[in-house]
This record gives structure tokens, C-alpha cells and sequence, in this order.
């Protein structure tokens, strides 16, 4: 069994940075707690769940997918190599990693996406059994567990009364990163502390569902006087993955920007004629749960939500996509009767 001290996460970050990783880890931002790129000096908190998920990591905001030179009427393609760096991300929530393995398939799915990919294959995922859970956590609703190993390459786990860390690899990279961290890793024994306790919310099949069968439900128009439109809920989700294409350019050179966007705003389904299908914030709410709940399923079989709550706690209108999930759950039990 390979131990690390609980206080040795900056030391483990350390070995790994010098083994060549660029090493990504929840880092403490003043009142917050985010997933940053580990730097010497910064302070590793392991405690909160990261107020943003590993996504940005893997699929940046803003990246060049092309670039090209212009010359009068001419143009020439020049090279847009991907930036793929061997990372390690610790401490990653098992939601977090979870969600990685369902964005493989939004990826690979038409299109094989050779960005996405190549940075999935240069990253090493070292999950975090979580100790403790917020009321916002509904992991256990969606399919996972605060143990859960989906997507997990290497899994730590607190363990002695959350004085050592276990350290477990689950796979050739997980291997590989514990033969680099040999040198802060001590062999011995521990008992594992037990994960969080999160209770099952809602019945997630309840709801895909009666999404099914409620395209014109008055709940739609509810949630779309509440929302806002800000769109914080779509980039704090590790599973939202809707993007925008944009030239930007000058008179000899451009390039093709790939930049997060979400199905909440208003322009993303605006035509250039100026109709737009999804007029309403209730057209656009309805567009995020059914897509979740019910379109995912249709196509890849899975859910596109992993319960960590990040959308509810952000929601400047506490706006919570698990009470929604619970309301449609209870509506569905009472018109059972
Ligand atoms: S929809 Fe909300 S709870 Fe579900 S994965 Fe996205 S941010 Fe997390
Ligand atoms: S975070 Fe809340 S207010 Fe903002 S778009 Fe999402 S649901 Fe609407």
C-alpha cells in the first residue's frame, strides 16, 4: 500500500512537477478553493469541492483550432499544433472525473476531436475520495458515489482519521505517476476513512422520462422568469461542453478560435436572419434539462450530469438542477396514484 502523509500534497505536486507534469490541483484563491496549475508556494486544499471543474484543463475556454496567412486574395493554411501537456491532476472529485468519461463520447462521437483527445491521452486523473459532501452534492442520483473510479487513473483516499492519504493506481498511467512519486510515497498500512454519505435525491430514470413526455410543461416557463441568463451554471459544469467558432484576423494572418458557449444564452441559437428557435429563458432552461436527462441518453446511453452541484451553488437566482429533478420526480409519484 503506498501512503502519503495528509500535510505532503505540496511535496507529492512537487516530484510530480519535476518529473516533467504540469500538475493541476484544488488551490485555495482567497474565500475559494479552484483547480489552478500548481505552482511552488501555492497552498493545495483538498478540503472544499473546487468552485470549477477539471473541464478547462481539457477543453480550454478560448484555443486556435487553425490559423492561416493572408496575402491579397490568397490565403495559406499554417500549422495550429495542439498544446497537450503531460499533466497530472490531483485531488480531482470523482463527479469531475466522471464527467471526463462522458465527455469522451460527446468528443469521439461524429467527429474525433484529435484536441480533446490528445490532451485526455498526456492526462493523468489521481481522483479524490470524497470525505465530506455538501447539500448541493447528488452524485449518488446520477449514477455515481463518492468512490466512485469512473474515469479515475489513480484514486487517494483519506485514511487514518484523515492524518495519511492512500495512494492507488488503476491503470497504466496511474503506475506510471506513482513510479514518479516514488520518492514522497512510503510503503505501509492504513484504514481508509469512509466516504461521504450522500443521499439519493431523485429517481434520474423518473425524470428522462417524463422529459419524454413534457416538451410543453408550464415548469419551463417558471425556471425561465427565474434564470437570469448569465450562463455560470453551463461553465461550471464539468459536462457542459457547447462551443462557438470565431475568425479573428488581420491583413496578412487569422486564426479559428474555438470558445466556450452555452445553450442558456440568447445568441447561441440566434440565426443570422435574427429568428432564433429557442426565443425564451424558458425554451433555453428547457433545452439544459432535457438535453441532460433525456437527449444524452437517446444518444450515448448516460446521463450528462455527475451531481456536483457546482451549477446550484454559482446560481446568482438559486436556481438547483436536483430540486428541479426532485420536483419532476414527486410530480411523477403523484400522478402515479
Ligand atoms: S448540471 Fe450542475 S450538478 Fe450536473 S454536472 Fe453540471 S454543474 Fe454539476
Ligand atoms: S447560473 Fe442560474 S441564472 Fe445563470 S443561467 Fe444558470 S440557471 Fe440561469
Amino acid at each position: 500500500m503506498k501512503i502519503l502523509d495528509a500535510d505532503k500534497l505540496p511535496d507529492l505536486a512537487a516530484v510530480l512537477a519535476a518529473a516533467g507534469y504540469r500538475v493541476v490541483a484544488p488551490v485555495r484563491d482567497g474565500a475559494q478553493v479552484r483547480m489552478a496549475e500548481w505552482k511552488p508556494g501555492l497552498a493545495i486544499d483538498a478540503g472544499p469541492i473546487p468552485a470549477n471543474s477539471v473541464k478547462e484543463f481539457l477543453f480550454p475556454r478560448c484555443e486556435v483550432i487553425a490559423r492561416y496567412s493572408l496575402d491579397g486574395d490568397s490565403f495559406a493554411p499554417q500549422p495550429a499544433p495542439v498544446d497537450a501537456p503531460k499533466t497530472a491532476v490531483l485531488a480531482v472529485r470523482p463527479c469531475d472525473a466522471a464527467a471526463m468519461v462522458a465527455l469522451d463520447k460527446v468528443f469521439n462521437w461524429e467527429y474525433r476531436d484529435d484536441a480533446w483527445n490528445a490532451r485526455r491521452e498526456a492526462t493523468t486523473l489521481v481522483a479524490l475520495v470524497c470525505a465530506a459532501a455538501d447539500d448541493e452534492c447528488f452524485c449518488t442520483s446520477v449514477g455515481g458515489a463518492p468512490d466512485a473510479r469512473l474515469g479515475a487513473d489513480a484514486v487517494l483516499r483519506c485514511a487514518d482519521g484523515a492524518s495519511k492519504f492512500i495512494l492507488e493506481a488503476l491503470g497504466e498511467k496511474g503506475q506510471a505517476l506513482l513510479a514518479a512519486a516514488a520518492g514522497v510515497l512510503a510503503d505501509g498500512d492504513a484504514r481508509p476513512d469512509p466516504p461521504a454519505s450522500v443521499p439519493v435525491r431523485f429517481d434520474s430514470k423518473a425524470v428522462t422520462d417524463w422529459c419524454g413526455e413534457n416538451f410543453e410543461s408550464p415548469l419551463w416557463r417558471d425556471l425561465g422568469l427565474a434564470c437570469l441568463g448569465c450562463g455560470s451554471c453551463a461553465y461550471a459544469c464539468p459536462v457542459c461542453h457547447c462551443f462557438d467558432i470565431q475568425d479573428e484576423g488581420t491583413r496578412s494572418e487569422a486564426v479559428r478560435l474555438r470558445n466556450w458557449d452555452t445553450c442558456g444564452l440568447a445568441l447561441f441559437t440566434q440565426h443570422s436572419g435574427g429568428h432564433n428557435p429557442r426565443p425564451d429563458q424558458a425554451a433555453r432552461w428547457r433545452q439544459r434539462v432535457m438535453h441532460k436527462f433525456r437527449y444524452f441518453v437517446e444518444r450515448f446511453g448516460g446521463l450528462a450530469c455527475t451531481g456536483c452541484g457546482r451549477c446550484a451553488r454559482l446560481c446568482p437566482a438559486r436556481l438547483a438542477i436536483s430540486q428541479v429533478c426532485r420536483e419532476i420526480d414527486e410530480a411523477r409519484k403523484a400522478a402515479a396514484k
